[in-house]
């Protein structure tokens, strides 16, 4: 939960936030690439079609009279013209299919030596670094697929569960949110889905409010007041406007602060309607 320092952040990004982007790049090149195949198969099977055609008229003209030789020739010529096609769309196909295996034996390579376990929430991908980080973080991630609300609306790129504990100053690190790629990362102390809340409401606070003057407005006034009153749902949303935000959403979510001010409910349902 807590925030790093834009050094340690960067560095960051440039080991763990790559490793996985580069991960989502090859499964949408995949995607395309098998794409391309099918459309490839499908004008090579209609080529072969046309060809099936010509051949039976050839025979049909062949079976008539002298004068139909010159049209005999053209038919020949567009055979060969077919064929020809034919050969250049099975070199494109071979290509093809080479690309894609190449792309699983890249994903398949992760897999082994990350053991990363991937599935799919809509555009954004869900990782877990192995078997027993999967058992461990199934269950709370669960909780979040099936709200009612669509994350996905975001733009996550992915939400990545880490075999690691990790401390920053003392402090254990949680969860993270990288606002450059859209990624978050939840780290093994993690026991609560709370904090893959968390991290998505910096998500959600960087779409709705970091450049929206009204919005950022109305939760800096009301989070002034909250602070004002001591009425913060943890000490850790005295840190500051955003880490406030990603607190207050959390604990509405989970619904961890019975005294949870109306106001503040109110505008986090508003919020959460925007995401049906
Ligand atoms: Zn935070």
């Amino acid at each position: 939960m807590k925030h790093l320092t834009t050094f340690f952040i960067v560095v960051l990004i440039a080991s763990a936030g790559f490793l996985g982007n580069g991960l989502y790049q090859t499964k949408i090149e995949l995607n395309q690439t098998v794409t391309e195949l099918l459309s490839t198969q499908n004008n090579l099977s209609q080529k072969e079609s046309e060809i099936l055609n010509l051949n039976s008229n050839i025979k049909d003209l062949k079976s008539q009279i002298v004068g139909y030789q010159f049209e005999i020739a053209d038919k020949e010529r567009e055979i060969k013209e077919s064929e020809n096609k034919i050969e250049e769309l099975t070199e494109v196909t071979k290509s093809q299919e080479e690309s894609i295996s190449r792309l699983r034996d890249v994903l398949s390579d992760l897999d082994k030596t990350g053991n990363l376990i991937s599935e799919n929430y809509g555009e954004t991908l869900i990782l877990y670094d192995n078997s027993k980080i999967f058992e461990l973080f199934r269950p709370l991630w669960k909780q979040v697929e099936d709200d009612e609300e669509d994350y996905t609306k975001l733009g996550i790129a992915f939400i990545y569960f880490r075999d690691e504990s990790k401390k920053y100053e003392e402090n254990v690190v949680l969860g993270q949110y990288n606002g450059l790629f859209d990624t978050i990362f939840i780290y093994s102390d993690t026991t609560n889905v709370k904090t893959i809340y968390h991290e998505i409401a910096h998500t959600i606070y960087k779409v709705l409010f970091q450049n929206n003057q009204n919005n950022k407005k109305i939760w800096s006034d009301l989070y002034k007041q909250l602070k004002e009153n001591q009425l913060l749902s943890s000490q850790y949303a005295y840190t500051s406007e955003e880490e406030g935000f990603a607190e207050e959403y959390a604990y509405y979510k989970t619904g961890l602060n019975p005294n949870q001010p109306s106001a503040v409910k109110n505008m986090m349902e508003q919020i959460d309607e925007s995401l049906r």
